[in-house]
């Protein structure tokens, strides 16, 4: 752990997203914890380039050769002496090469899956934000964290929840299966807000523009974690990642719709206690934890006031409704490739979805369909994972053309 003299050092991949940002929201009121280090974008070079001006890290990422160059000769003209990498390669390098010590993981998707797990396999603290990559490659990232000691942290809200709510010692890497049986830990209960069509009749559905599926009644997110709140696919994916996350079997994982999103997740125990972590939906609250942990730092997040709420509503997810999720649960039931295959394709249905490529309700089929496609194996390794995340990518792209 850093004492007080020394900084933590930190690499923001995709600082340029809304998790990046709400980071940097944080770091800007500590500048005596923190030093950024390295900041990592796709292709939004203006905001990246301001963000190096103010941070001033030792390495800058984009995703294409070209912007790099661009964003190169700019900080020079500044006087900086920024390195500025691209692609793949500059991602991973801004994690072995910046001499950071804490990654935040916020790139949106399977790009962050090689970055993210070279920061878990150099044993840096992870802040794991992307979900996707938990869930495409399951035991092997958890193998690596463990094998190297990285402090994995979650810091999506309802993960992060869970962990504030479990005892120590059901994280430790040394707790053995009967201690943590002691524990009496029966189930989780993820909270889920059902997104803004929780009540809109089905028929209306049809045709969901990708604004009305962008805007979230309660958090303010990236559009493609937006629309898979929307669909529940989210939760799906969520529900993977806290199977492996906490080693919990998927039985005891439940869903609850909860549409004030204030309880953020809940654990019961054997002995009737359930414990739920409270707060705002802001996810400056998640990522202060996951900085200072096991300090708690100022997120500059306004108290919460429970006599200001109208109730706390929880209910059962019309799995109908919401057929991304029952494609999820079957995916995590079935193991192996279909979770990577799950993800790979709903990636590409709502990139689809959100050019206008592809209707609303079609973002199921396509899934569904690819995952048909892809009889699930075994993943002994990266590079399975890899080959099963672009064959689906392949397939589901297919099924879209066809229409
Ligand atoms: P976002 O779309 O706002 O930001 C994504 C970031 O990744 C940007 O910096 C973008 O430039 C970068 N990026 C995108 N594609 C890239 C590529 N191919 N190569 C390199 N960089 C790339 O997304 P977000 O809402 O900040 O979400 C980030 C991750 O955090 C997602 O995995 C999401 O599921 C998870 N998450 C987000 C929230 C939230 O409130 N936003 C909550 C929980 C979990
Ligand atoms: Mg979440």
């Amino acid at each position: 752990m850093t004492n007080s003299l020394q900084k933590r050092r930190l690499c923001i991949l995709g600082s340029t997203g809304s998790i990046g940002m709400n980071t940097l929201d944080v770091v800007r009121v500590h500048p005596e914890q923190f030093k950024v280090v390295a900041l990592t974008a796709g292709k939004q070079t203006d905001r990246l380039a301001e963000q190096c001006i103010e941070f001033k890290p030792a390495i800058a990422v984009l995703h294409s050769v070209d912007d790099a160059k661009a964003l190169s000769a700019l900080l020079e003209g500044k006087g900086l002496s920024t390195k500025v990498l691209y692609g793949q390669e500059g991602l991973i390098a801004s994690v072995s090469d910046s001499d950071c010590d804490t990654v935040m993981a916020a790139i949106v998707g399977a790009a962050g899956l090689l970055p993210t797990l070279q920061a878990a396999q150099l044993g840096k603290r992870v802040l794991l934000a992307n979900k996707e990559a938990l869930v495409m490659s399951g035991d092997i990232f958890m193998n690596a964290a463990r094998e190297a000691g990285a402090e994995l942290l979650p810091i999506d809200s309802e993960h992060n929840a869970i962990f504030q709510c479990l005892p120590p010692q059901f994280m430790s890497a040394n707790s053995t299966p009967k201690v943590k049986e002691l524990l009496g830990v029966e189930e989780i209960w993820l909270t889920a807000s059902g997104g803004p069509f929780r009540n809109t009749p089905i028929d209306n559905l049809v045709n969901i523009t990708p604004d009305e599926a962008c805007a979230h009644p309660n958090w303010v997110m990236g559009r493609k974690i937006s629309v898979d709140s929307a669909t529940m696919m989210n939760k799906g994916l969520e529900v993977i990642e806290a199977h492996w996350l906490f080693d919990i079997p998927l039985e005891k994982i439940k869903v609850l719709i909860h549409p004030e999103s204030v309880v953020h997740s809940m654990v019961r125990y054997r002995d009737g206690s359930v414990m739920a972590q409270l707060g705002q939906p802001d996810m400056r609250t998640p990522i202060a934890y996951g900085l200072a942990w096991p300090h708690r730092i100022d997120a500059r997040v306004a108290p919460l006031n429970l006599t200001q709420l109208s109730g706390l509503h929880f209910m059962e997810p019309d799995l109908k409704r919401f057929p991304c999720l029952a494609l999820a649960f079957a995916a995590a039931k079935q193991g192996g490739t279909s979770p990577t295959v799950l993800n790979a394709a709903n990636e590409i249905a709502v990139a689809a979805f959100l050019e206008g490529k592809l209707p609303y309700l079609k973002i199921a089929h396509v899934v569904e369909k690819t995952l048909n496609q892809l009889t699930s194996q075994k993943a002994r390794s990266l590079d399975d994972v890899l080959e099963f995340d672009r064959k689906a990518r392949e397939v589901a792209a297919q099924h879209i053309r066809q229409g």
